[in-house]
């Protein structure tokens, strides 16, 4: 996804934190449970459209990646892979989307996604909506989808709590800020720091940024 280029492409391509987000510091509210992040406001948007869940034809290469674990809970969940997942070359292009999420970690990233090599990312239809969306969502149970789904449309980024630049997202227009954000959605910062470091370490990074790296990648795939 191209950094606040939300009438084109949305969340499937990977997206880019916006910077004004960084300045609003959401906070924690004591006693609160696990955020289920699910929201009406979702389902409406996934009856109109264009939703997070759907990316500009041509652009695939950019969909961010599944790793084997991500891809394994979802097969569990639905009983289906063929036709779901698909191999993609690490491309220039997608590696570089992949800095503008951890923008210093490209040694890393460049180690876990090599120039010869594939990753797994969701099937699209011709049109760009992932295999799973439905008029009224996902279908996929919330434990089973991705992360980069489960996080959308927060983000950490420099160690602190952000959100993506998507203007037509309806949770953005109307939280307004991350931290209108989180209440619309019933969420909380750790809860959203939680799923940020779950994410990080599917994709073979450590949980946190300048943590040692623990595991191969699990997001290569046909090595
Ligand atoms: S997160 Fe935003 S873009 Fe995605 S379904 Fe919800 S309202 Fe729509
Ligand atoms: S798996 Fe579900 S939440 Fe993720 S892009 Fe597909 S439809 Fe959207």
């Amino acid at each position: 996804m191209v950094a606040g280029d939300a009438g084109t492409s949305w969340a499937m391509a990977l997206a880019v934190p916006a910077r004004r987000e960084v300045a609003v510091n959401a906070m924690d509210r004591p006693g609160d449970g696990p955020a289920p992040f699910e929201s009406d406001i979702c389902s409406r948007c996934a009856g109109c459209g264009p939703t997070c869940c759907e990316l500009s034809p041509g652009q695939e290469e950019l969909c961010f990646p599944v790793s084997e674990m991500e891809r394994h809970r979802i097969v569990e969940q639905v009983g289906l892979s063929r036709g779901a997942f698909t191999p993609e070359p690490n491309s220039r292009a997608f590696l570089a989307n992949l800095r503008h999420l951890f923008p210093r970690e490209g040694q890393a990233l460049e180690l876990l996604f090599p120039d010869a090599d594939r990753h797994l990312r969701l099937s699209v239809t011709p049109a760009g909506r992932c295999v799973f969306l439905r008029a009224t969502g996902c279908r996929l149970p919330r434990p089973a989808r991705p992360y980069y789904c489960r996080l959308f449309p927060f983000w950490v980024a420099g160690g602190r709590l952000t959100a993506f630049a998507a203007a037509g997202c309806q949770v953005h227009r109307q939280g307004r800020t991350v931290a209108g954000m989180l209440t619309l959605l019933g969420s909380t910062e750790a809860r959203v720091r939680e799923l940020h470091g779950r994410l990080r370490l599917a994709w073979g990074l450590p949980p946190r940024e300048g943590m040692p790296f623990v595991t191969p990648s699990p997001a290569r795939f046909g090595t």
